[in-house]
Formats: C-alpha cells, structure tokens, sequence
C-alpha cells in the first residue's frame, strides 16, 4: 500500500465487497493514504471486471481475490499474475470473501447481488462498514435480527446515515423528535414534472454533487435513493416513519440531523466525499485522515433547505407509503426498481415509467395477498426473485 505515516496500534484488516465499484475506489484511496500499518486488506470481491479487481488486489495487498462471474476466473488468475493472491471465482466466492476473517468488511456491491455476502458479514459477527442500502430496504427486518443475534456490528457509510449515526452520538433513540436526511434535489431539482417525465438518460447521469454508479444516480434523479434512504435508515436506527423525514439541501454539506426532544438540533457537515464516511468507519471510533478537501463553510457562504416536491418526484412517496406499509413492500419496491432503472438505462422505458412501474409492482404484490413481512433473508430474496420476473415480463 502506498502511505503517508505510521501507526502503533494494532492493525485492522479490512475486507472490500464492491471493490471495483465508486465507493470500493473511495475506500481504495482511503486504506491506501493511511498511516501504514492501520490497515491490512484481507479479501476484495467484485462482479465481473477481472483487471479491475486483480488491480485493487495488487495494490492494497490482499490476500483472496474473488470475481462473482465465474467465467472470468482465468482473467482474474492472469492479471493477478505472480502475486501471493488466492484468485477465485463464482457466487459462493463472494461469500467466501466476506465470511473470511476480519475485522471490518466493507460491504459495497451494488443492488441485492449485495444482500447473501453481506449478510454472511454479519453472521460471521464481523463490523461491517454498510453501503449497500439494499440489505436493508430488501430485507431489513430478518437482516437486522440476524446481525444482533450474531454480534455483528453495522456501521452506516451511506452519508446521511452515517452523519445521522454521528450526530446520535449512541444516544438512545427515545430522545429523538425527528431525523431528517438530506437530499441534494440531483439535476432535475428545479425542472418541471413534463421535463422530468422526458429526461433522457444522460440527463440522470449529470448529478450536480456526486459522482456514483449509475444506478443509484438514476436513483437520485428521481429522488427513489432518498426514499430508499428512509427505509435503511428506519431499520438501521430503529426509527418508525413518523420520526423521519426529508429535505432538500442543494448544497450537499448537511448531510444528516437530528432533532431531539429537548429542541437541539445536532447535523452533521462535510464536503461530499464518501471517503469521509468511509474513514469514520473504518477507524471508528477512532479518526483516520483523508485527503477529503477539509469543509469552508465561509466559502460556501449560504446553506439552504427547502422541502421535497412528492408531485415531481413521485418514486418518493412510493418509498416513503412503502415504508409505512412495511411487510414485503420495500422489498417488492426495491427489486422493480432495479429493474425498470436498468430498462431506463437501456432506453427502453422513459424516465416517467421507473415511478409507474414500481407503484404497479407494488398494487401487484397487494392484489396477490403477498405484501406479508418476509420472516428470514431467503424469503425476501424470494420475494425479490419473483418481482424481478414479474416486472421483467411487464416490460416484455
Ligand atoms: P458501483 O456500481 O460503482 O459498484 C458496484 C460494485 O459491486 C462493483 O465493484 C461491482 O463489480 C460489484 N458487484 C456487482 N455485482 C456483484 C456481484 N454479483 N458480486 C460481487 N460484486 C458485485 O456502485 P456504487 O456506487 O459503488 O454503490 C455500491 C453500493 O453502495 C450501492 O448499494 C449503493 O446504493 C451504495 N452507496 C453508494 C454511494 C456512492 O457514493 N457511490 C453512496 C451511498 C451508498
Ligand atoms: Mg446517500
């Protein structure tokens, strides 16, 4: 690993699911610039891009290397050339990589390809650095019984949970009046419903604030990532609907408060960055250094707040009635949504019809009795399956 410093306290080894992805290259950088000897990388995984991974793999030393596309196993032992890297390949050697030893896993694999590794984290008992919201939104209830039954502890990397989890401070959550997540409003912020309902794929992609994988982008277009965000951040933080809400913030500095009884309001700022969520929790609860550009609230002069428009943004309320509706819903919500985005992307379907498709999904799942809550991780992954078909047959 490339470092600046160096470090007495006793080593942690870090495991990357997701590795190739943007947050796997923000945590790339972040373990590569910190002092050396805090981090050693025990296992990085990631879906087909076989350079990509025997690259990270190299660099940040790990030990096992895992490709989720089996058929890109040779690529992977090619371009892992004569490095001490255990090369594998295949669904079962993601899992793998995340049940090896370590002592934090950093689990980042986009969509609901993340839930089976990620929950094989928390039942090994690891710490796990949470990106993929989708553990949570697909299966959040067995997910999180599981990761108490077993000792694991989550740690939020998404930024408005993780300054949320700041600003809690492990404050018992009966304190809290409101938590508000912030939403920078993406580039469709202050266009017209006829616009947004036309905005063509490239569009979506032009956030303002973020660079991200292009599915949660799309995501943020629609503002479907804030509604999603609203249900990670219930389970995560044990917090009913009513307790949670949303606000625009174009900016992007504010990216989580907390109000509490009492009347305080305690937020948490910084530029945006994920390598600055992922440092809090790969060093948590220490401090690990970045080379996030450190915030000059001076130079930004003006912060301001407004309130998401549910008529623009339609994917919004679905979430936010999802939600409230709890049983199988946010899983059936989830799993159209990532589908119809990956038809938008394609150009199959327009903007307008991600929001359509997912209500009808979820009218579906509602006609056919089956919005009951799924009681383990293989019944919402169930559930996920067959709403996948079924939303790919609509699109047929
Ligand atoms: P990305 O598309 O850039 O990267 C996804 C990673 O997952 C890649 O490494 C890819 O190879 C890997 N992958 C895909 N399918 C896989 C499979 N079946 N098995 C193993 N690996 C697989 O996505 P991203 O933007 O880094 O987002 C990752 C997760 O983090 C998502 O759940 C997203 O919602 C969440 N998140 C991202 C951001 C961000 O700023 N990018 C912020 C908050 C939360
Ligand atoms: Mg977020």
């Amino acid at each position: 690993m490339v470092t600046s410093s160096t470090y007495d306290g006793p080593t942690r080894r870090v495991t990357v699911l997701g590795a190739t992805g943007s947050i796997g290259r923000s945590t790339e950088d972040v373990l590569a610039h910190a002092p050396s000897g805090q981090f050693a990388v025990e296992a990085v995984a990631g879906g087909r891009d076989a350079a990509a991974l025997a690259r990270v793999a190299i660099h940040l030393g790990a030990r096992f290397a895992a490709v989720a596309d089996p058929s890109a196993y040779r690529a992977l032992k090619d371009a892992l050339g004569s490095a001490p890297i255990e090369a594998a390949a295949g669904p079962e050697a993601i899992v793998e990589a995340a049940k090896r030893p370590a002592d934090i896993v950093v689990a980042a694999i986009a969509g609901a390809a993340g839930v089976e590794p990620t929950h094989a984290a928390a039942m090994a008992g690891r710490v796990v650095a949470l990106a993929n919201k989708e553990c949570l939104v697909c299966a959040g209830e067995p997910f999180m019984r599981d990761a108490a039954a077993h000792g694991a502890r989550l740690l939020p990397v998404d930024s408005e949970h993780n300054a949320i989890f700041q600003a809690l401070g492990g404050r018992d959550v009966a304190s809290i009046a409101k938590m508000y997540l912030t939403a920078s409003g993406g580039p469709f912020r202050t266009w017209t419903r006829e616009a947004i309902n036309a905005a063509m794929p490239e569009q979506a992609l032009a956030h303002p604030n973020w660079s991200m994988g292009a599915k949660i982008t799309v995501d943020s277009a629609g503002l479907m990532n804030k509604g999603l965000e609203l249900i990670e951040a219930s389970y995560l933080f044990g917090v009913e609907a009513d307790r949670l809400d949303v606000l625009v913030h174009p900016q992007s500095i504010v990216h989580g408060l907390v109000s509490f009884c009492d009347g305080s309001m305690i937020a948490g700022l910084s530029n945006p960055d994920m390598r600055t969520h992922i440092a809090h929790c790969l060093g948590f609860p220490d401090r690990v250094a970045t080379r996030a550009t450190p915030l000059d609230l001076a130079a930004i002069g003006s912060l301001t707040f407004e309130r998401p428009d549910l008529q623009r943004f339609p994917a919004l309320k679905l979430a936010m009635d999802a939600l409230r509706q709890g049983g199988s819903l946010p899983t059936v919500l989830n799993a159209a949504n990532e589908i119809v985005v990956e038809a938008y992307l394609a150009r199959r379907i327009a903007f307008a019809d991600i929001a359509r498709l997912v209500q009808a999904a979820c009218e579906d799942a509602i006609r056919r009795g089956e919005a009951g809550a799924p009681a383990s991780i293989a019944e919402a992954l169930a559930v996920d399956h067959i709403t996948r078909e079924r939303t790919r047959a609509s699109l047929a």
